[in-house]
């Protein structure tokens, strides 16, 4: 069988770096995990083609030469992947879709001849052999969530590592916790599954023989789900960097109670672990109560913040504004904690209720729902009637976005950043890509575009001061010059 896996575009959002790809000379930031590992879990004798459509775009002749396509999206790609369905359907090619569009209302697409719902491990026998038979079932639903263990290493060889800025592995699926907005914990569990060790240091090693030299991103939805097994993992990732004298860095989510266990902080250092996304949400206590955020609750979180970065790894943070406790000075409130505990990378995203979550539901019963997230929650467009004015909570919303992002603001957050953090544990070798990305900034960030006269005082502040970090300091302005330019398109 002829099997073409797309992957959808994905729109300008806080995550794409579409606007910095020119700069680093990449095609697109994350590589298609998901369709990957699906394409793995396929028979070796079919043919397989993967089209990322962030990378290239989708022909005509890619679709026909096809027995079926597969393409996997999440919420935030639905105009893309409702182009992908209509284009296959008009040539006859059935379409297999799964993913969070799809698993989050496969109703809504009535027009997808096969959608699978959830994870795909235990549906893909089933599915193979109706393939092959022509017998294709509207839905495919596992009953039982998979061991995650036994899913296969995604198949790396369809892409060309070299397009993307990072790529990735995953060790666990599912969460403890159950923040009120989120979908994790009921899509994947509040039991985190895990892999053991040494799946996923077969799984790195099949990055490295890729000949990936990056960034890895971990793409856990929490890390630290399981402590106990992820410092399992985390001293098994020391030892293979020491055995294979390989010198990536890595990126991951966790919740804020990493800090209480400084064994497990120091395990992450001594891996490798650079940068960690952290759901702070908001300052203000009574809008992480309503939401069920426990791990947040009664903590310094500037100080916990702070411990981060002095342990030498970054914490990028997401933040949420449009609770109900939100009263019209919380945009001053969250400006203000963003600045002073200096999380240079903060994504601050309007509430959102996600279908099927408790918010969700909660927001129905109380008759407020209007509409259906863009699943992009940068793009200031609300889809349930909140407490505060909807006026007083976009316009906020944009001017607080636009002020974070703003040369002078962001670049003190970076050097407020940079004198707390103690650049440690094993760190990425320089390459000639890095040195290029370099002179490309200085060209556009330094002479071509406006904020020039902040970014060459913050370069030369940076080099004086913290000449250790000066990397990290030039990787930051130009993660800068994208969100400046995506908040100022707000
Ligand atoms: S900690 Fe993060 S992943 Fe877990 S439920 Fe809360 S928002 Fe979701």
């Amino acid at each position: 069988m002829n099997i073409l896996l797309v992957s959808p575009l994905t729109p300008d959002t806080f995550w794409s770096f579409n606007h910095v790809m020119r700069l680093v000379g990449k095609k697109t930031a994350f590589p298609p995990l998901g369709l990957l590992t699906v394409a793995a879990m396929l028979p070796r004798d079919w043919n397989l083609r993967l089209i990322d459509m962030n990378v290239r775009s989708l022909t005509d002749a890619d679709i026909a030469w096809a027995d079926a396509v597969f393409l996997s999206a999440m919420i935030v790609h639905e105009p893309s992947a409702r182009g992908v369905i209509s284009r296959s359907n008009a040539l006859g090619k059935p379409v297999v879709a799964g993913g969070p569009l799809f698993t989050s209302d496969a109703d809504r697409f009535p027009e997808v001849a096969c959608c699978v719902v959830g994870e795909a491990e235990e549906v893909m026998p089933a599915l193979i052999s109706d393939l092959l038979a022509g017998g294709l079932k509207r839905r495919y639903q596992a009953v039982e969530k998979p061991r995650v263990s036994d899913t296969p290493l995604p198949r790396w060889d369809l892409i060309d590592g070299r397009d993307y800025v990072t790529l990735s592995v995953q060790f666990s699926r599912g969460c403890p916790f159950d923040c009120e907005f989120c979908d994790i914990s009921a899509v994947y569990g509040r039991v985190p599954r895990v892999k053991e060790p040494e799946r996923v240091i077969e799984e790195l090693d099949a990055v490295i023989a890729t000949g990936w030299e990056g960034a890895i991103f971990v793409v856990d939805d929490n890390f630290i789900g399981n402590r106990a097994k992820a410092k399992r993992l985390l001293r098994a990732i020391i030892d293979w960097r020491e055995w294979r004298g390989v010198r990536v860095n890595f990126t991951t989510e966790a919740s804020i109670n990493l800090v209480d266990d400084p064994e497990l902080l120091d395990l992450m250092v001594r891996a490798g672990v650079k940068n960690v996304f952290i759901g702070i949400e908001s300052p203000q206590e009574e809008s992480l109560k309503e939401c069920s955020k426990v791990q947040n609750f009664r903590r310094d979180l500037a100080a916990d913040v702070r411990q981060i970065h002095n342990a030498g790894i970054q914490v990028m943070a997401g933040f949420i504004v449009g609770f109900d406790s939100d009263r019209a000075g919380i945009f001053e409130y969250q400006r203000r904690f963003i600045q002073e505990a200096g999380v240079v990378t903060a994504m601050v995203g309007l509430l959102t209720a996600l279908p099927g979550t408790r918010l969700f539901a909660r927001l129905t019963r109380e008759g407020r729902m209007t509409g259906r997230s863009t699943g992009n929650n940068l793009d200031a467009t609300l889809n349930f009637t909140p407490a505060l004015d909807p006026e007083v909570l976009t316009e906020g919303y944009r001017r607080l976005v636009k002020e974070l992002y703003s040369p002078r603001e962001y670049y003190q957050r970076v050097l407020t950043f940079l004198n707390e953090y103690r650049p440690c544990g094993p760190r990425a070798r320089l390459r000639m890509a890095d040195f290029l990305a370099f002179v490309r900034s200085l060209w556009v960030i330094g002479v071509a575009e406006p904020g020039r006269w902040e970014y060459w005082k913050f370069l030369w502040r940076s080099l004086v001061s913290y000449r250790r970090a000066f990397p990290e300091a030039v990787e930051l302005a130009i993660r800068g010059y994208h969100f400046r330019v995506v908040a100022e398109s707000l």
